[in-house]
């Protein structure tokens, strides 16, 4: 049987992890940030300020692989092809080394991210990433959401926002602190201050 990994010629992260001798069940702790061992996590994590490398966009890619082997055969298809977008993203910009993709959100915008309380949320609402209902969060992080009001676990989120100043879901812009971005930003900005100005000019001496 032909995988998706298969058909794009991808690694499959979950064999990969198979042939290390990882137990059948992925398991997830690997990825997530264990309260009892700050150090060694962090060290798996982003110091502020760096580039990203292959093999974070690589590590992503595997934990959004084993969310994607959780839910199968059953499962939602429609959040399978989600993730496997983000899978072959990710695994694009691993070959790139994340030059061609947007740059990381910013710093404080990760920092100042809000906290969800799970009262808030409808009783069906799960995390668009790993598809886990937030009334059955498993995981200790708590619960955030972007500006585009969609809501994540913080452990599913973070490590993609450390990578990308989107929203993985509709795509919509946050923040970097990404030169290249800002100076980007700053000429857009300009250019439509220019043509509000013209526009004004026009209709005063029309
Ligand atoms: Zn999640
Ligand atoms: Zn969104």
């Amino acid at each position: 049987m032909s995988s998706y990994y298969d058909d794009h010629s991808l690694e499959d992260p979950f064999k990969a992890r198979q042939s290390n001798n990882r137990s059948l069940n992925p398991d997830l702790s690997h990825f997530m940030p264990n309260e009892d061992d700050e150090i060694s996590s962090s060290s798996n994590r982003l110091p502020p300020g760096t580039t990203p490398r292959a093999s974070d966009f690589r590590r992503l890619a595997e934990m959004f692989g084993a969310f994607r082997e959780r839910e199968e055969p059953l499962g939602d298809e429609a959040h399978q092809e989600f993730l496997d977008n983000l899978i072959t993203q990710l695994m694009d910009e691993a070959g790139a080394s994340g030059k061609h993709g947007p740059p990381p959100a910013s710093k404080s915008f990760i920092r100042d991210l809000p906290f969800v309380a799970q009262k808030e949320l409808k009783s069906d609402e799960a995390c668009i990433i790993c598809n886990e209902n937030f009334h059955e969060n498993e995981f200790k992080a708590g619960i955030t959401k972007l500006p585009c009001k969609h809501f994540f676990d913080r452990d599913c989120i973070v490590p993609w926002l450390e990578l990308h100043n989107n929203c993985p879901a509709c795509r919509a812009e946050v923040p970097s602190d990404d030169p290249d971005w800002i100076k980007k930003k700053r000429e857009a900005e300009l250019a439509k201050y220019a043509a509000e100005a013209e526009i004004d000019e026009d209709w005063m001496y029309s």
